[in-house]
């Protein structure tokens, strides 16, 4: 997303607000009504004890702080004999009794919340639906819903740990972000309807009414999602990739758009939880989603743009530009039939899946490449988009931690954050007897590293035996452990990338899980005997097969699907033979 859409995102105002805000705490209830029992108790929660046992002693004689402490700038400043009630409040939420100044009156201000309570209502308030988010545009409104104006940013900051503040205002960018996709994808509908009128008020059969007809099919068969059964529009993705069609209840994959019968998370998890055809993840944030979606329509564009006569192919093309900027879509600058569908050439385009540790043994490959193979790989120094796997912002751990407490937070990552990476970790767990647990580079490592698995070292430069540390930092005095010999196994309890970013802090350095790090990113492309051909090179050097995705799509649909299929038969007979 462009980073204008932050600034629409109303970001965190002004954080001294939160005196005023806090002020605002005592409502409008009268001195008695505070040490009667709760008459009106929020929603069906049972009340606790508290509420049985004889109500707390009012105002104590002596007031702790004098009044000079709260500021008197509020408008509903209370009587003069209200004094003593704005000592103490119940919270709604626990019914505790709070002195007032540590929490905060809900915008409507009929509730009242402790601190604590807004902290745990702020950590739900971020899993809950993109719908209830949405409502005050990522904001949290109360929870007792008597407003429509969210909480401010000052108070809840005052009450609620920097990192739970922190996540939330990562709602309000999300919620900001799709919100805009929202807006082009209804405009797009606005040109369909449009278009779709004109086409039946047409008649005859010239050119521009037939370009016309091709421009809606793409902005309403490519560009708009549909259910696959129904074919109602689609716009809200929330997360979960596996969805049902709120009109007929179709269970279908937010990537493919594959009608599944009731449910379609099988779909993800008959495949390591990718959906089988475009690759993407079950759980993923919006914008990630997004890109996906977009992959996907622009192969889908090609291939429609590939049916069309040789004469209407750039016609078509430059008529639909437009529709797709609005959406992202990047158009084909190749129109051949060959460059539009490279597949139904003969040519592949894969994703190849490598662990960054290892890609100095597969380099040699890439000097002699058939000729017609083009094989990129990133420089180790490129930044690297993370990919959290759970949604939540990143986590990322100061490289000298030893526990994972807050205290040991560098800093909260957005979830596609940028980062270079600087080193990779593995921390393992020794036979009884030995060092118990400690962190060794991951390039001394033979093989995959899966967490719980054992693996083999062999120290990289050939000492012999590899040096293990206390914590991910190259110090070693105090920080070495001990030394593992070559050839020794261990349990893999920790993989940790250690990057480097710009941006989030406080620190700008730091390990996170090697599962936010993906390791998809080299392209290979060629004529599908030469990709096999290296395929296999990269199996010998490295000693396993590579995970491969085609860029191509897994299963050619839509435009051509015969000559899509005879090729795809084709293939199999290739491999059957090879
Ligand atoms: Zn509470
Ligand atoms: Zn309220
Ligand atoms: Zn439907
Ligand atoms: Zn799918």
């Amino acid at each position: 997303m462009k980073e204008g859409s932050a600034a629409d995102a109303e970001l965190p105002g002004s954080v001294t607000s939160a005196v005023s805000a806090a002020a605002a705490a005592p409502a409008g209830i009268p001195a008695g009504d505070v040490s009667a029992p709760a008459l009106t108790v929020p929603e069906a929660k049972a009340p606790p004890e508290e509420l049985h046992a004889p109500p707390a002693p009012l105002a104590p004689p002596a007031p702790p702080a004098p009044p000079a402490a709260v500021p008197t700038s509020h408008s509903e400043a209370p009587a003069p004999g209200d004094a003593g009630a704005k000592e103490s409040r119940d919270c709604d939420c626990c019914f505790d009794n709070v002195p007032a100044t540590d929490g905060v009156s809900c915008p409507g201000k009929a509730h009242f919340f402790c601190g604590p309570c807004l902290a745990n209502f702020l950590e739900a308030f971020k899993t809950s639906e993109y719908a209830e988010q949405k409502k005050a545009k990522g904001r949290a409104l109360c929870p007792m819903k008597d407003s429509d104006t969210p909480f401010g940013d000052g108070a809840l900051a005052v009450f609620v740990p920097q990192d739970v503040f922190d996540e939330y205002l990562q709602i309000r960018i999300k919620v900001a972000e799709q919100s805009i996709q929202e807006e082009f994808e209804k405009e797009n509908s606005a040109k369909i309807e449009e278009l779709k009128e004109k086409l039946a008020k047409a008649t005859g059969s010239g050119e521009q009414l037939e370009l016309d007809k091709h421009r809606l099919k793409i902005i309403d068969d490519i560009f708009t999602l549909k259910c696959p059964r129904c074919k109602m529009a689609f716009l809200d993705y929330d997360n979960c990739s596996a969805i049902s069609c709120s009109a007929c209840k179709c269970g279908f994959c937010s990537f493919c758009l594959e009608d599944c019968g009731k449910d379609a998370h099988s779909h993800f998890y008959k495949n390591g939880s990718k959906c089988p055809n475009e690759g993407g993840p079950l759980f993923v944030p919006h914008n990630v989603w997004q890109g996906y979606q977009n992959a996907r329509k622009e192969r889908l564009l090609c291939e429609y743009l590939a049916g069309l006569p040789d004469e209407m192919r750039k016609k078509v093309a430059d008529l639909a530009a437009p529709d797709a900027k609005d959406l992202g879509i990047e158009m084909p600058q190749d129109l051949s039939a060959a460059g539009l569908m490279p597949e139904a050439h003969g040519i592949q385009r894969l994703k190849v899946t490598i662990p960054r540790r290892m890609r100095g043994l597969i380099l040699p490959v890439k000097k002699d490449l058939p000729s017609k193979v083009e094989l990129k790989i990133p420089e180790p120094s490129a930044t690297v988009r993370l990919c959290s796997p759970m949604l939540a912002p990143i986590v990322a751990w100061k490289v000298t931690a030893t526990s994972f407490g807050k205290s040991s937070i560098a800093a909260h990552l957005p979830t596609d954050h940028q980062v270079k990476i600087e080193d990779e970790w593995v921390e393992c767990r020794g036979a009884k007897g030995d060092i118990a647990k400690g962190l060794i580079k991951a390039k001394h490592i033979v093989g995959m590293i899966s967490l719980g698995k054992d693996v083999t070292l062999k120290e990289a430069n050939g000492c012999g035996s590899v040096l293990v540390r206390k914590t991910a930092t190259q110090d070693e005095g105090k920080n070495a452990l001990g030394y593992w010999d070559d050839g020794k196994k261990v349990k893999v309890v920790n993989h940790w990338i250690e990057c480097s970013w710009e941006g989030a802090g406080p620190l700008k350095r730091g390990i996170v899980q090697a599962n936010c790090v993906p390791e998809n990113d080299i392209v290979l492309r060629g004529p599908e005997e030469d990709c096999q051909a290296v395929l296999k090179l990269f199996k010998a050097k490295l000693g396993f097969d590579v995970e491969v995705f085609s860029l191509g799509g897994a299963k050619p649909k839509a435009a051509g699907k015969a000559k899509a299929a005879k090729a795809k038969a084709k293939g199999k007979a290739k491999a059957k033979a090879g």
